[in-house]
Formats: structure tokens, C-alpha cells, sequence
């Protein structure tokens, strides 16, 4: 959002001959519309991998020992999938087997 130097309105983008322009609806001071570069954040990149496994596929998967982070039950189904571009190491996930819980995580190394 851009405002007037001039009278501090809201300058609207239009397009004139091919270039776009800020025109000030209070004044019609007429500006150079410039694209701002937004900067990415860094922490887009980190975002968690989805747990994209269907539901009947779950009895086919082998069990381990394992302790869910949210019900303490002692086992559940893990499975291997590739998270990214491929570049990278499958990720380990878990899903408990406790059927009120089900909760899916993954292994962080
Ligand atoms: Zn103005
Ligand atoms: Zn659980």
C-alpha cells in the first residue's frame, strides 16, 4: 500500500500506455508504480513434512517399540518416506497403534 507524499491518500495502481502508475485519489499526484522485492522468510523452508500416509494402508506397515509423545503407548507402525527433492535421507515416522490415539510422528536425529 502505497500513500500521497503530498496529502497522504491512497495511491491506486493504474495503467496508463503500458506503465503503471500510482495515481493519489485525493490529489491525483500521478508516481511511478515500483515494485517492491519481498524478501522471502528463512523459515519457510523448515516447514514440517506432511504425514501423507492413507488410512488402510496402516495394517500392512511393520510395528516397533516405541513410546508415543502424546499417550505413552509402547508400539507403533513406522514406515520410511522421502520428504523432500530426494537429496536428502528418508525420514523415519511412527503412527501409534493405540486406536483412541493414532497420533503420526516422525523421528528427528
Ligand atoms: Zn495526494
Ligand atoms: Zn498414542
Amino acid at each position: 500500500m502505497e500513500f500521497c507524499q503530498k496529502c497522504s491518500s491512497m495511491m491506486m495502481p493504474q495503467k496508463k500506455a503500458g506503465k503503471a502508475l500510482l495515481v493519489c485519489r485525493g490529489c491525483g499526484t500521478k508516481k511511478q508504480f515500483q515494485k517492491k522485492s519481498f524478501k522471502i522468510s528463512e523459515h519457510i523452508s523448515h516447514e514440517e513434512p506432511e504425514v501423507v500416509v492413507v488410512e488402510k494402508e496402516f495394517s500392512s506397515l511393520p510395528k516397533t517399540v516405541v513410546t508415543c509423545p502424546k499417550c505413552a503407548h509402547t508400539e507403533a507402525f513406522w514406515w520410511l518416506q522421502q520428504t523432500r527433492s530426494g537429496d536428502e535421507a528418508p525420514t523415519l515416522f511412527f503412527r501409534c497403534t493405540n486406536p483412541k490415539c493414532k497420533h503420526s510422528w516422525r523421528q528427528y536425529s
